[in-house]
């Protein structure tokens, strides 16, 4: 009855009607050709981050959302004057609903007006640098899950709630420049390890160039700029998500703590 209604296809227009899908998906530019066996080139913010301090967002990815809004920058003081700080005015991330804001419209201005460089490369930046701040809040690193998922009393279940509460606790209390230290730390080794080389070297002269115009919690010094590709961030990362943070003497700042344990791991 159906086969009346409905005659089957041949084998010969299947394949025609494959093949044309194919061509479409071609001129969109949407193939996934890689080589067989070998894995794709990382280019997602999101999988990059991930991939390059080798941790996984838990329980979930953050929400990412692109957003029309354009938000202003007032400078408290005339040393601000002309500064663009990247989680004001470009985008931000939000801990309570780790939502990631992209604010795509500023981007695209400061990018032509400022920095004179394509939009696109100072998105890549501006995404990196929040996925940063969203992975200092709910990463977790690839050996340690299994302690996380498996750490429930016997006859229950992974409690991400308990995960996220003491992470949220975590974030919540580290000073504002601790937490843009992190962030530029993260963002500075994910761009470390974008290839091809040439478009990793632009987009390190970006973020330099962008680090310029920020204001002074978001500037990397310059030993740490040059060493960072070979250190170990895991102490950092591990010592960031204590609520308690042990601190050599009690008039050491959080910053000043963050970036010895940087330093501790530098070749
Ligand atoms: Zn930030």
């Amino acid at each position: 009855m159906c086969s009346k209604t409905h005659p089957k296809p041949t084998t010969e227009a299947l394949a025609e009607w494959a093949k044309a899908m194919l061509v479409m998906q071609l001129l969109r530019d949407n193939c996934r050709h890689t080589e067989f066996g070998s894995l794709p080139r990382v280019d997602h913010p999101a999988i990059l981050m991930q991939a390059a301090i080798q941790e996984t967002f838990r329980p979930a990815s953050p929400t990412e959302v692109y957003s029309d809004a354009r938000p202003i920058f007032v400078a408290p003081s005339p040393e601000a004057e002309g500064q663009i700080p990247i989680d004001i005015l470009l985008g931000c991330y939000l801990s309570r609903t780790r939502t990631i804001k992209i604010f795509c419209k500023n981007i695209a201005h400061f990018a032509s007006t400022e920095f004179n460089c394509n939009a696109t490369d100072l998105e890549v930046i501006v995404r990196l640098h929040e996925y940063a701040h969203a992975l200092v809040h709910i990463g977790l690193f690839w050996k340690e899950e299994s302690g996380v998922i498996l750490g429930y009393p016997t006859g229950q279940e992974t409690n991400w709630g308990v995960f996220l509460h003491a992470r949220s606790k975590a974030i919540r209390s580290l000073t504002a420049d601790t937490r843009e230290f992190l962030a530029q730390v993260l963002c500075w080794i994910a761009i470390g390890v974008i290839e091809p080389l040439s478009k990793r070297h632009a987009l390190q002269e970006l973020f330099v160039t962008v680090m310029g115009r920020q204001p002074p919690e978001y500037h990397l010094s310059p030993d740490i700029l040059g060493k960072t590709l070979y250190a170990d961030p895991a102490t950092l990362l591990a010592w960031a998500r204590q609520t308690s943070r042990s601190k050599p003497t009690r008039r050491t700042s959080d910053r000043q703590a963050a970036e010895a344990l940087l330093r501790a791991t530098f070749p």
